[in-house]
């Protein structure tokens, strides 16, 4: 089955986005599985489960796309391990084209520290663009009440970079929302969550946040940046 025509999508996902602005979770992911069947698949970076498990609920065997950038702590790679073991999905683990070592080799190391912009593009945004190929729509665990630049999300919307659907269940939710969730599902957290750091990604480039400051602070902390490029 081939993907759908680029217009289309946009007019599914305005559309889609209008008619579910105030949905439940449960109702847009529904929705979702409905509009686009095997070419629906969901995205973790494994802070926590949520996400893959609300999907699983509706849609069993969902593929989860998970970026193994080479720089995650073990406590993302134990979620993710227990999520392929435990959970109805698929989890697809991506490698991006270049070891660490060979990033090092070519763009010098720890280019993080000097170009993280290059750095996410070499290790997420290049190896997501491939990954989602063989989908119409993929989602997303961004919620409104993580920072500032994530105010603006829409449960639906038309991604142009990847002329796909990009939905986001979870926009709407606050971290009790989430908390609640872990709890009555008993959803796997990452142990870092636990341990202050708000926000989880590669090990270079996270650190804990203080109680109040934006839960993206942690992200990027010598960086004018608080996102890795896959969501701008
Ligand atoms: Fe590289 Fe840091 Fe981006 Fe990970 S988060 S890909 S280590 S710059």
């Amino acid at each position: 089955m081939t993907g759908r025509d680029p217009a289309a999508l946009r007019e599914v996902a305005l559309r889609a986005g209008r008619d579910l602005a105030g949905a439940p979770a449960e109702e847009i992911v529904a929705w979702a599985v409905e509009e686009f069947g095997d070419r629906f698949c969901v995205t973790s970076s494994f802070a926590d489960a949520v996400l893959a498990h609300l999907v699983s609920r509706v849609r069993p065997g969902v593929d989860v796309v998970f970026l193994d950038t080479g720089l995650h702590f073990t406590e993302t790679l134990d979620v993710r391990d227990r999520v392929a073991r435990d959970m109805a999905v698929n989890v697809r683990s991506i490698r991006p084209a270049l070891t660490v070592g060979r990033q090092d080799a070519e763009y010098g190391p720890r280019l993080f520290e000097r170009d993280p912009d290059s750095c996410c593009g070499l290790r997420k945004v290049e190896p997501l663009a491939e990954a989602l190929e063989p989908y119409d729509a993929w989602a997303t665990g961004l919620r409104r009440d993580e920072s500032p630049s994530r105010a603006g999300t829409r449960v639906v919307d038309f991604d142009a970079n990847r002329n796909m659907v990009k939905v986001a269940p979870i926009a709407a939710w606050t971290q009790s929302d989430v908390d609640a969730y872990v709890a009555r599902h008993q959803v796997p957290v990452n142990e870092l969550i636990r341990q202050g750091y708000a926000s989880v990604g590669c090990w270079p480039c996270t650190r804990r946040t203080a109680p109040g400051e934006d839960p993206r602070a942690g992200r990027w902390p010598l960086f004018d940046k608080v996102e890795c490029g896959i969501h701008s």
